[in-house]
């Protein structure tokens, strides 16, 4: 999954990075919303957190325009507390969820774990997939049998990936691109490695190759 993180608190993005990352998210940033506005109408995010009080577009107008160019993606805004207006305001123009700094890392992660659930129309608390439940909170994987399965934090991003856009053609490239860091060297071969580990722990059936074309996650 990969989040848009838009802030001009310098020192609130550096508290919430590792705990984004951690909860298996690659986090592109942006301080302003000019960047902010750029990033999320040329890159494809699972979900966005965007702050409305921005130095050179404010939040309201970067979300404003992403919804006018037709950009669908789940927005939760930041804003400051006592200010209801902007919460009005923010959900009018497109939110979908919002928080009220001061807030707990915890809640942030909850929010956007159930934002891009529903977003992939799964209404429960876990990620149901073919036969298979997926536990964000401790990135483990429940088969039909019960046997909770330990992943590996990439294995975890790339089953969660699979399973939230099952029956879906995924290219290498794409897979490649929710998984790893904008700067991580991105080396699609290394996603047919993982794909490779996933099968031999979840089995072979669920995850489909399409020979040039990338893999299918099948619904069974
Ligand atoms: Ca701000």
């Amino acid at each position: 999954m990969r989040l848009l993180l838009v802030e001009d608190d310098s020192e609130l993005t550096r508290l919430l990075l590792p705990d984004l990352e951690r909860a298996g998210y690659a986090v592109d940033t942006a301080d302003n919303g000019e960047d902010g506005c750029f990033l999320g109408e040329s890159e494809t995010y699972d979900a966005v957190i965007l702050d409305l009080g921005l130095p050179r577009i404010n939040g309201l107008e970067v979300l404003g325009r992403w919804r006018k160019n037709q950009r669908t993606m789940p927005v939760l805004i930041l804003t400051a507390r006592d200010t209801w207006h902007e919460k009005v305001q923010g959900l009018k123009a497109g939110a979908d969820d919002y928080l009220t700094k001061p807030f707990h890392p915890e809640e942030l992660l909850a929010r956007i774990q159930a934002l891009i659930r529903r977003s992939h129309g799964q209404l429960d608390s876990m990620i149901q997939s073919a036969s298979l439940t997926l536990d964000e909170e401790h990135q483990t994987v429940l088969c039909e049998s019960g046997q909770p399965i330990e992943l590996t934090g990439t294995e975890f991003r790339l089953l969660r990936y699979f399973m939230l856009n099952s029956g879906k053609l995924l290219s290498k490239t794409r897979l490649t691109e929710h998984i790893y860091d904008q700067d991580f060297d991105r080396d699609s071969n290394l996603i047919e490695v993982y794909v490779r580990r996933l099968r031999d722990k979840i089995g072979r059936q669920f995850i489909e190759t399409r020979r040039g074309q990338g893999y299918v996650f099948k619904d069974l």
